[in-house]
């Protein structure tokens, strides 16, 4: 029995594997040693390239092999190596097809590895969550986390892409992955007290989950497997988690209740109130817990403005969509999308215009398994413009343009026709220039190429006169 040692990484094993290849050692006769966990990485990055030396063009394996090898060396199972030096070998001694037979034992068994360190790799992606922490005069957001299997490395690209703007530590018992806003780095574990504890943020994050809670739809045997109780303890919404199922059957019965009352007693509904004097964030905290017409009770959560305060430009929508309903941001379904471009072409940055909606709720009914709009009513509207007021005393813009009539009515009142008025620059409660022009998603459902093609035009010179009036307005 030859005893091989080498670095416990993909690249260590590979250099070894070639190299116990060359030399015709066969599976059996191996015994693999991992040398102590000191390396700083396991290279993924490129910086442990192949030095062995050994000539391994006789020895042809499939890419889809070297995929699979580089997953499985992140799974923790010490036999991993022995395993993976079998199916090479065999792949190199008269079975290339092997990866076809996926009932061979040695095929099984490294695909449940792969998938293993895949379904861990996507558990990061979910249940990371940042603290924020003074770190040399500025803000850092350090996580802690305890992988299954060694998959930081292979994650940390994710979450640089991912938190881009952020400085972040992601600190776990076997490797840590650090972002400075400019470079990504590897450094040995740390033991959990060098994380930090709870910080503000969880309370907001604990108010938000509470708030987007339904009880009516808890299924405990599915949370539980989507959010395996090993991750609880890093999970600040995970401290609430089993009041709010202990209250659960006393809100669903509140909620019937509730739901009941609202349809024999439409009267009973109230004006939203928003907190007075309240700054942004704390309205929008505020509105995630408005219950003033039943709309709050299908939706997923509030969906509540976003972008610069004060800003000059304001477009009003009229409520969020099925996807902005689970994403909790206006705009981000297609008409968002389309919105995106004619606002390119218009020469807006989206980030440049505050955008918000007439009523803060997805309101919807089922057809199949689908969640189709309904045009919120008036009476929605009404009880809604408290938020929206709230918003227009912070952001204060100059120009507001009203996309399709839901926005134009809460502007101009009923009379108002959208293929009629838009166009046209007129003061309004809402702002001292307020324009009216078609909603995005009016374009979508145009009867025909021809129409649309039309009302795109009219949107885009909407939109580029809007951005004409800001920039006039700024200057008067
Ligand atoms: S739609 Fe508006 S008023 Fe109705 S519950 Fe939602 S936030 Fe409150």
């Amino acid at each position: 029995m030859e005893q091989i040692t080498f670095a416990p990484t993909f690249a260590g094993w590979q250099r070894a594997a070639r190299r116990a290849l060359a030399r015709g050692i066969a599976p059996e006769a191996v015994a693999w040693e991992e040398l102590g966990d000191d390396q700083p990485s396991l290279g993924i990055f490129g910086e442990e390239a192949d030095d062995s030396g050994v000539d391994v063009s006789a020895f042809r394996v499939p890419r889809s092999f070297v995929a699979l090898a580089e997953s499985v060396a992140c799974h923790r199972d010490p036999r991993r190596w022995g395993l993976l030096y079998r199916a090479l070998w065999r792949l190199t001694h008269g079975e290339p097809r092997l990866l076809d037979l996926a009932v061979d034992p040695d095929v099984h068994a490294l695909e449940a590895m792969e998938k293993a360190v895949r379904r861990e790799v996507h558990k990061m992606r979910a249940f990371v969550r940042f603290r924020a922490v003074a770190h040399e005069g500025a803000e850092w957001h350090v996580a802690w986390f305890e992988p299954e299997h060694h998959i930081v490395e292979r994650n940390a690209p994710f979450f640089r892409d991912r938190f881009a703007g952020m400085r972040w530590s992601i600190l776990t018992p076997d490797r840590c992955a650090h972002w400075d806003g400019e470079h990504l780095s590897i450094t040995a574990g740390v033991p959990r007290s060098e994380a930090p504890s709870a910080d503000a943020v969880e309370g907001l994050w604990r108010t938000y989950y509470g708030n987007i809670f339904n009880p009516a739809r808890v299924k405990t045997r599915a949370m539980r497997k989507e959010m395996p109780k090993r991750y609880w303890k890093n999970l600040p919404e995970t401290a609430i988690i089993p009041a709010l199922l202990a209250r659960a059957p006393v809100r669903v019965e509140r909620m019937i209740a509730a739901s009941d009352a609202q349809v024999v007693r439409p009267e009973e509904w109230e004006l939203a109130r928003p907190p007075a004097g309240a700054d942004w964030d704390a309205l929008r905290d505020a509105a995630h817990s408005c219950r003033a017409c039943p709309l709050w009770h299908d939706a997923t959560q509030t969906v509540f403005g976003e972008g610069p305060r004060p800003a000059g430009l304001m477009l009003l929508g009229e409520q969020p969509g099925d996807q902005e309903d689970r994403a909790g941001h206006a705009f981000v379904g297609p008409a968002g999308k389309l919105l995106d471009a004619a606002l390119a072409e218009a020469g807006i940055e989206r980030g440049g215009a505050y955008l918000t909606n007439v009523v803060k709720h997805f309101k919807w009914e089922p057809r199949g398994k689908r969640r189709m709009h309904r045009t919120p009513g008036e009476r929605e509207a009404r009880a809604c413009r408290p938020w929206l007021e709230a918003e227009l005393r912070i952001v204060q813009p100059r120009v507001v343009v009203c996309l399709g009539a839901t926005a134009a009515t809460a502007a101009f009142g009923p009379g108002v026709r959208v293929a009629r008025d838009r166009g046209e620059f007129r003061p309004s409660p809402l702002a001292p220039h307020t324009l009216v022009t078609w909603h995005p998603s009016a374009l979508l459902r145009a009867p025909d190429p021809d129409t649309q093609a039309r009302q795109r035009a009219e949107f885009v010179a909407d939109l580029r006169a809007a951005l004409r009036r800001r920039e006039e307005t700024r200057a008067a």
